[in-house]
């Protein structure tokens, strides 16, 4: 605890090693809450990241247990909020999508009634389904904090049944204040998440990485992408549709196609401020490289856009054909591929330093 307690006031890192059992979890609450109350400008918020939504849940009961015994001890109810957050699948209560089997399927239903452009079409369109539970926590939510106390994720999805919001984005929002956060290592390590909930968090938190030896795994599932020959026959197919599309519209009328693709373009840029709802957890998103620059200029239309999908398709093809295993830096997969094909680095979905190559 002393060697802890010296990490915290040298603003550092420490490794805290001990066996199963032995009271890891409430040794750092302790500690860490108790520094918290005692430099309230210093530390403003704890993020407790673990793996499992079973070990949040089990973090969160210990924190409880915590602020429990503070209240006994001095008789008033400590001012603090600790709160877990999970995905979509574990918070979820509308009654539809909460039935969906997949984290995925949730991700994706949500996505269909909440993201910006079908907020937009809703407006003028009340056939489209929306979220009432969004709609009400975007009415209302973000004015009145939640109260203090400690939330596991029944807790939340409990007060947000009777508020009538979405348990979801309340947890994403709230974290904001809240002064425990405890949620996966993927809020944190993950950068297609991590900038999406992570990003505004105060500069002035104590992070702990429970079981921190699976910090390596967690980066190599986040910036992986598994590519196989089936994606590419997909994706190929998928050109092929699109060329068809193009083709067509451009014999019937050239003006919707300009217009078509000058939304997309648009769509692109507006991208950048409307991601709150449209994060798709599951899916790569846009890189933020691509979004600020829009489309770079070699696919500014969209027959060139098919030509530079098309060559890029084919260069993957080319290197899964391979029967050796290939280690590769992303400058050097950059290079190549301009070398090859005469795809712009800027084109592509940025790797993100420090990827494993690829095979
Ligand atoms: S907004 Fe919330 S309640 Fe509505 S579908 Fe999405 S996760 Fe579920």
């Amino acid at each position: 605890m002393l060697e802890l307690k010296r990490t915290l006031d040298a603003k550092g890192h420490g490794v805290l090693e001990m066996p199963s059992g032995t009271g890891k979890t409430i040794s750092l609450l302790s500690l860490i809450v108790a520094y918290q109350r005692a430099h309230p400008l210093e530390v403003t918020k704890l993020i407790y990241c673990s793996r499992t939504v079973p070990e949040i849940e089990k973090v969160i009961e210990e924190l409880r247990k915590l602020l429990d015994f503070y209240e006994k001890r001095t008789g008033e109810k400590l001012p603090f909020l600790g709160l877990a957050l999970s995905s979509r699948k574990n918070l979820c209560i509308h009654p539809e999508v909460s039935s969906l089997r997949f984290g995925k399927e949730v991700d994706s239903k949500c996505l269909s009634l909440t993201a910006s452009y079908v907020r937009a079409q809703q407006q003028w369109d009340s056939a489209i389904p929306s979220c009432r539970f969004f709609e009400e926590f975007d009415a209302h939510g973000r004015q009145v904090p939640i109260p203090f106390g400690v939330y596991n994720l029944d807790d939340l999805k409990g007060y947000c049944r009777q508020k009538g919001w979405c348990p979801y984005f309340l947890a994403r929002y709230s974290i904001l204040h809240a002064n425990i956060v405890v949620y996966s290592y993927h809020y944190l390590l993950d950068p297609k998440i991590a900038d999406l909930v992570s990003k505004e968090l105060a500069k002035k938190s104590v992070v702990v990485f429970d079981e921190a030896h699976n910090i390596d795994n967690v980066c190599i599932d986040s910036m992986g992408v598994n590519i196989t020959r089936r994606t590419l026959d997909r994706c190929q197919a998928n050109v092929t549709t699109l060329q068809a599309t193009i083709q067509k519209i451009k014999e019937t009328d050239a003006q919707k196609l300009k217009e078509e693709y000058r939304r997309l373009v648009e769509g692109l840029r507006e991208a950048n401020v409307a991601r709150e709802t449209d994060i798709y957890l599951a899916n790569p998103v846009l890189p933020d490289e691509i979004l600020q620059e829009a489309v770079p200029g070699n696919i500014r239309t969209a027959e060139h856009f098919v030509g530079f999908m098309k060559r890029f398709l084919e260069y993957l093809k080319s290197r899964l054909r391979v029967h050796h295993m290939v280690q590769e830096s992303p400058p050097s997969f950059l290079k190549d591929v301009f070398e090859k094909v005469l795809c712009r680095a800027a084109a592509l979905p940025a790797p993100h330093a420090g990827d494993r190559g690829h095979r």
